[in-house]
């Protein structure tokens, strides 16, 4: 195999300058070289070059799934972002699959560590900490679930296994509050404020019962009255991808494609949802294009490489993008086959680079929450 400097560990400025051709055929030689003990995991957000390499694709939490699942893999290259490869960490190496490989641990690594999550960044651990002792001076915290949207940090996975709580998808987000609200009067959803309200508001909770808080405000910025009011306490978080579609679009493209079907992510703000004729997780948003009849006219507000991949995949129907702006994700777009060549050939020479490996204890707790998730939803996917 041909590198980039002479001897390990390979520096990352040698690659930059290589055409795609090259790094994908380097790409390449070390998959062969390490065969089903490598798996390579493409979200569905993910440029065209490196889903076209990797081995599975899939939304966030389908890949940790498959990731958990796979028998021989031994080293897992997610080309996501930090949250997910997380989440693939906690997963791949929980206690039984550890056990049945005899204690051996399947390492994680994220090509590029400056691959995060703007909306994962907007709840921090000791935000999200002193919220919930602010909130235990105006009502009784066990009388609150914390729900966390699995697009979060593995800290606040955690916080809510320590808490009594849970981690939703955007499949199963209503499947989750519907457990909550059977156990506590209140519900704290964060990080995405958007999700916990088109979520919350189609089961009928009034949104003046759905205060938001800002980590940045005392009490969040509401009066105790509100707080004691409240049903479903918001985040103020968003996915800055999502955010940007605008009802004014939705408008504009019925206006000029009379009878088009508005199919949205529900981390889209409600107005968004609310004009939408469809409003589901990335897995359903794809299932609605593959089984709609040919002909069939699309707005579909997501982001942009997973809509430009449905139009090339289903040149039977008439697809576009909701937005005259481009909506990608930025961080995710950090991923590049320079990255992902780098990562890969140092971990085969030996010098391995950007491992993901959650402490013990975050990871026993995010689990916790997790697995109570999987029983609610009998592992419905999505995120
Ligand atoms: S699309 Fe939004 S929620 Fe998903 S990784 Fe990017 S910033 Fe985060």
């Amino acid at each position: 195999m041909t590198t980039a400097t002479t001897s390990p560990p390979f520096d990352l400025a040698a690659y930059k300058p290589l055409d795609n051709a090259t790094l994908a055929a380097r790409i390449q030689a070390v998959r062969d070289q390490l065969g089903t003990r490598l798996l390579l995991l493409g979200h569905h957000y993910q440029q065209d070059e490196v889903i076209a390499l990797c081995d599975l694709r899939g939304d966030s939490y389908q890949l940790s799934r498959m990731a958990a699942d796979s028998g021989d893999c031994r080293a897992i290259f997610f080309c996501g972002v930090h949250f997910m490869a997380e989440t693939a960490d906690i997963l791949a190496n929980r206690p039984e699959k550890l056990a049945s490989r005899g204690g051996e641990r399947v390492e994680v690594y994220l090509p590029d560590m400056k691959a995060g999550c703007s909306m994962a960044d907007m709840a921090l651990i000791e935000q999200v900490e002193n919220c919930w002792e602010e909130l235990g001076e105006v009502v009784d915290t066990h009388d609150i679930t914390p729900v966390t949207y699995v697009n979060s940090a593995a800290s606040l996975k955690a916080f809510c296994g320590r808490h009594g709580g849970i981690v939703c998808t955007s499949s199963n987000a209503r499947a989750v509050l519907d457990w909550a609200f059977a156990k506590t009067k209140r519900v704290l959803f964060f990080p995405d404020q958007h999700l916990g309200r088109n979520t919350a508001k189609a089961m009928g909770i009034p949104l003046d019962e759905m205060p938001v808080w800002d980590p940045y405000e005392e009490l969040g910025g509401n009066s105790e009255e509100a707080l004691r009011a409240s049903r479903v306490i918001l985040w103020k978080g968003h996915c800055s991808v999502h955010q940007m579609f605008r009802v004014e679009h939705v408008a504009q493209f019925r206006t000029k494609y009379p009878g088009i079907k508005i199919l949205v992510h529900p981390e889209c703000t409600m107005e968004v949802v609310d004009a939408a004729d469809i409003s589901g997780s990335t897995g359903r948003i794809i299932r609605e294009v593959q089984e709609a009849p040919a002909g069939t006219q699309w707005g579909i507000g997501t982001e942009l490489h997973l809509v430009n991949r449905l139009q090339q995949e289903h040149p039977e129907q008439e697809i576009h993008f909701l937005s005259p702006v481009v909506c990608m994700c930025a961080t995710m777009y950090r991923i590049d086959l320079a990255h992902l060549c780098w990562s890969l050939e140092n971990y085969a020479a030996g010098t391995p680079v950007n491992r993901i490996d959650v402490d013990p204890d975050t990871a026993h707790w995010a689990l916790v929450a997790l697995e109570r998730m999987l029983t609610v939803s009998a592992g419905k996917a999505g995120g």
